[in-house]
């Protein structure tokens, strides 16, 4: 790779969900040991199909698998599936060892990519959807109290332009960390309210444990990349782990030790501590119950993190208001979104589209080298 062709790279970003699920087949048609195509009963915005692709890349009998997934957040899917897209289409899948194997699942929440929202058609947040639904679920009773101020025609102005004044009044009157828990901690009570966790698996996490189930005998150790942006500083791609003990040590002796673990690194109560329930990183790790599970999210950073939750706010309040809202006003909203989870600059999209391919070298590297 020479520095003169850097942007090249950034050619692996599409401009929205439909082309960048035509171009991930394509790519993976030419080198995928297998592919399948799982259709979702809805549409896109434009009518056209939706659907959640895999592609297989490796031994069949492979006893050591990376998973590899995008668009859990539907409108982070761009950042997401260039990686995917840029992993194959640059020789990612020849250069894989005698007994390893990936899988590539694109737009694992193919409504929310093609609408552009972070959640999924029944406004559910995936992250907060794996959990046991047939045991109690967590209540955030914390979100209780503003639920109804999350609507048309409240504190948040006729239709959601004031979010950014209302999201500073709840950080001046609870602080940041109330905050955050309040809005991102989900919440399984208001099936139309912000951080919707759901209250059955939904369509995208059936999907997902169909795709996965042929391997649950065959793997013996399982690494799962979820591809994430839109969390932290501008262009830089933090790794996360939700794990503890010797799990997290093999995530950092694998990704290095800066690797941040919201759950692991801080105390209840310390700025930064948090517990989500229902994460999908999580339900993962319940699936290969037999194996060596190593999971983690990338992070890659854009914009301040509080203008993202305006925004995502605003939109929540849009979508609610339907056709009420003024005309173009839901789609501007989406488009400053799409940005602040895709950004266009093409400085940014080499930082994402490189790191990406490097996390994956580094899980290869990792699931190739000697158990500690
Ligand atoms: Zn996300």
């Amino acid at each position: 790779m020479s520095i003169d062709n850097l942007h090249a790279h950034a050619d692996w970003h599409s401009k929205d969900a439909h082309e960048a699920s035509l171009r991930f087949r394509e790519v993976c048609s030419a080198v995928a040991n297998q592919q399948a195509r799982y259709e979702h009963d809805l549409s896109s915005p434009n009518g056209d199909e939706i659907a959640v692709d895999t592609a297989y890349f490796g031994s069949e009998t492979a006893s050591k698998l990376l998973v590899v997934v995008s668009g859990i957040h539907g409108l982070e899917a761009l950042a997401g599936s260039a990686i995917q897209i840029g992993w194959v289409a640059s020789g990612g899948p020849a250069s894989l060892p005698e007994d390893l194997a990936v899988l590539m699942v694109h737009q694992i929440n193919p409504w929310g990519c093609a609408w552009r929202r972070r959640f999924n058609e029944d406004n559910v947040d995936l992250n907060r959807n794996f959990l046991d639904f047939n045991r109690s679920v967590p209540s955030n009773s914390k979100y209780a109290g503003i639920h109804d101020t999350l609507k048309p025609e409240t504190a948040m102005g006729t239709f959601g332009e004031a979010s950014a004044q209302y999201l500073a009044g709840l950080v001046a009157e609870r602080g940041i960390e109330d905050t955050i828990d309040l809005l991102m901690g989900g919440q399984h009570e208001y099936p139309d309210g912000f951080g919707f966790g759901g209250q059955e698996p939904s369509w995208s996490r059936r999907t997902f444990e169909h795709v996965l189930a042929p391997f649950r005998d065959q793997v013996e150790q399982v690494c799962y990349l979820e591809l994430h942006s839109g969390l932290g500083p501008y262009g830089y791609g933090q790794i996360i782990s939700l794990q503890h003990g010797d799990v997290l040590a093999r995530t950092r002796d694998w990704f290095g030790q800066w690797v941040f673990n919201p759950r692991a690194d801080r105390k209840p109560g310390e700025p930064g501590y948090r517990e989500v329930a229902g994460h999908s990183t999580d339900g993962f790790s319940s699936l290969f119950a037999g194996a060596e599970v190593t999971p983690v999210t990338l992070e890659m950073g854009t914009y301040p993190p509080f203008e993202s939750l305006a925004l995502l706010l605003e939109e929540h309040i849009l979508f609610q208001a339907g056709d009420a809202a003024p005309a173009g006003k839901l789609e501007a909203v989406r488009e400053r979104l799409e940005e602040y989870h895709c950004p266009a600059d093409l400085h940014w999209r080499d930082a994402n589209w490189l790191r990406g391919y490097q996390v994956i070298k580094q899980a290869i590297d990792g699931l190739s080298s000697e158990p500690r």
